[in-house]
């Protein structure tokens, strides 16, 4: 398949046109053999509401390109998908992620890891076989490890994602439905996948201390999710105002800038020790 043009507007604003991103593949599958130089996985704290505490964070992907700078996923995660090389982009994130939740758990330091997963790597089978293995060679507990996903992935070929939903659960972890309520309505799908949370996606979230609207629509999603028996965590939590309203509404877990954006590794651990959570 082409470079899709969503990503030539995306990652060359100067007006380049796909065969500028040529190149730009071959940096990426470099980059893939980089080790962790290149691309790095940044960690964003999810908080317990009813804890009051960090219970976990998101892996969320970043880019160090030698020439361009920090570059972000919306940037070149749809390359990756249309180069056949977001299946090794999921792995490489796994793999960094399970190792520094493997070094904070030796501080004494535990926190579960969510690791996002893009519709074309829920449709491959091998998918779980991976994900065991790393699992298993970083010794890590698969109850803290989750696996985030879109409803459009389910959409996009049932079968085959419920049978790679239904092999990752049973190594044990979670499953959570990200952006929930901006895709497809697949309340009947989500009913009888091996599903234990959603992700009230930040577009209710950011606006809803002022837009009425999206006042509703977040508390209705969140005892949408309790009716359905999930755990319900809200993201782009951005003021304190959201937070006490989420809190009030009886959301389990809380993701924002108001709390903390991505972070370095070692910058995390400076937050822990520093933030009221
Ligand atoms: P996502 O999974 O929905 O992740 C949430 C995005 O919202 C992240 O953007 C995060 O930095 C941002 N965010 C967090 N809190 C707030 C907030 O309070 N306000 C606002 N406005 N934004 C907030 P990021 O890191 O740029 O990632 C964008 C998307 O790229 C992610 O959306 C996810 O779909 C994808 N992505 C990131 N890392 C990976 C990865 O390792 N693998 C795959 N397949 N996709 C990834
Ligand atoms: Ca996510
Ligand atoms: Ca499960
Ligand atoms: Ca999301």
């Amino acid at each position: 398949r082409r470079t899709n043009s969503r990503f030539a507007i995306n990652i060359a604003g100067d007006g380049a046109h796909e065969a500028s991103n040529r190149p730009l593949v071959e940096d990426l599958r470099r980059a893939l053999n980089d080790g962790d130089r290149q691309l790095f996985v940044t960690f964003q704290p999810k908080i317990d509401l009813r804890k009051g505490r960090v219970d976990g964070v998101e892996a969320l992907v970043r880019w160090r390109h030698p020439a361009r700078g920090l570059v972000f996923p919306d940037a070149f995660i749809p390359l990756a998908e249309d180069a056949g090389l977001i299946d090794r982009l999921t792995l490489h994130v796994l793999n960094h992620s399970l190792a520094q939740q493997a070094a904070w758990r030796a501080e004494g330091i535990d926190l579960s890891i969510a690791v996002n997963v893009s519709a074309k790597t829920l449709q491959n089978p091998r998918l779980p076989l991976h994900a065991k293995n790393m699992i298993e060679a970083w010794s890590a507990d698969p109850s803290r490890v989750i696996f985030e996903i879109t409803e459009s992935a389910i959409i996009l070929d049932v079968e085959r994602a419920t049978a790679t939903l239904q092999g990752l659960d049973r190594l044990g972890v979670g499953i959570s439905i990200d952006d929930f309520g901006t895709g497809y309505t697949c309340l009947s799908y989500i009913r009888r996948l091996p599903v234990e949370e959603i992700k009230v996606d930040k577009s209710f979230v950011m606006g809803m201390s002022k837009s009425p609207d999206d006042w509703v629509i977040v508390s209705s999603l969140i005892e949408l999710g309790h009716n359905l028996g999930l755990s319900v965590v809200a993201e782009g939590v951005e003021d304190a105002r959201t937070l006490a309203a989420l809190t009030e509404l009886g959301c389990d877990v809380a993701q924002g800038y108001h709390m903390s954006r991505p972070l370095p590794a070692d910058d995390l651990v400076g937050w822990l020790v520093n933030s009221p959570w």
